[in-house]
């Protein structure tokens, strides 16, 4: 489904230039839990942004669904984007409106009707377990609860894929264990496919099915969670 070829991703300023990715090479495929797990600097976010069309690769490609993304026009991509949802570390939700405007933003964007924004909304805001929580705002929610907003706007145009960027980083042990058993049933129920980055091993080894290893700009080692984590 998601397929990176060839992946060089070099950043040039006055410091110089700088290889953050060498060179990447992966298929995720459709359904799968994917993990991309290393230190800081590894070169996680920025094959996220690749993957979500944010940045393009200076070599390679990033395929989805067989569509070459830097070979879409603007409009095209903006349409592919829609089919990607994103949850993020400080959950980057508009702290001026309530949980039901934030979940209903993306279809606004997306120019979908008020009754139908509001049926959806209201939709996901059950199947996160936040119902009661419509018209609080973000600073009255806990950091579980507000991430359970972020996923409910991320699920708002039925998205293909998921992508996580250190979703439970700021949560407690409890909170992290919840909000992860959440997306496992999303992936399981809505057959949404979760590509997810992660410093933490624990996160990995509860709820992905692959995972590759990041160090210095290259995966150092891919598989399944079982086979990566198996120490001799
Ligand atoms: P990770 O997510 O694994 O922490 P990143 O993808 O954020 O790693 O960063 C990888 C490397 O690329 C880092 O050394 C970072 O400083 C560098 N980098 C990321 N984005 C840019 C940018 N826009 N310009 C210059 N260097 C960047
Ligand atoms: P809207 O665009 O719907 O008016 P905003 O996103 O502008 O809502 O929210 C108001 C301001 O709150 C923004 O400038 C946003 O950056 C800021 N903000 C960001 N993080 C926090 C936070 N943790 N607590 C409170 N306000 C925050």
């Amino acid at each position: 489904m998601i397929t990176l070829k060839g992946i060089k991703k070099t950043y040039e300023n006055k410091a110089g230039r700088f290889e953050a990715l060498k060179e990447v090479n992966l298929a995720i495929q459709k359904g799968e839990i994917f993990g991309f797990v290393g230190y800081s600097g590894a070169g996680k976010s920025t094959l996220l942004r690749l993957i979500n069309g944010l940045e393009h690769p200076t070599e390679g490609t990033v395929e989805l669904d067989d569509k070459v993304l830097s070979e879409l026009d603007k409009k095209a991509i903006r349409k592919e984007r829609q089919s990607i949802g994103m949850i993020f570390q400080h959950f980057n939700l508009l702290w001026s409106r309530t949980v039901l405007e934030n979940v209903m933003f993306p279809l606004e964007i997306a120019k979908v009707s008020k009754t139908e924004r509001n049926r959806k909304a209201n939709e996901l805001i059950q199947l996160v377990g936040l119902a009661g929580k419509e018209n609080s705002y973000p600073a009255q929610l806990s950091g579980g609860e507000k991430q359970r907003v972020g996923i409910a706007r991320a699920l708002a145009n039925d998205p293909k894929v998921l992508l996580s960027d250190e979703a439970t980083s700021a949560l407690d042990p409890q909170t992290t264990d919840e909000v992860l058993d959440l997306l496992e049933r999303i992936n399981r129920e809505l057959d949404v496919t979760i590509i997810l980055i992660t410093h933490e091993m624990e996160v990995v080894r509860k709820i992905c099915h692959r995972v590759a290893v990041m160090d210095s700009g290259v995966i150092v080692e891919a598989g399944s969670v079982l086979d990566v984590f198996r120490h001799p």
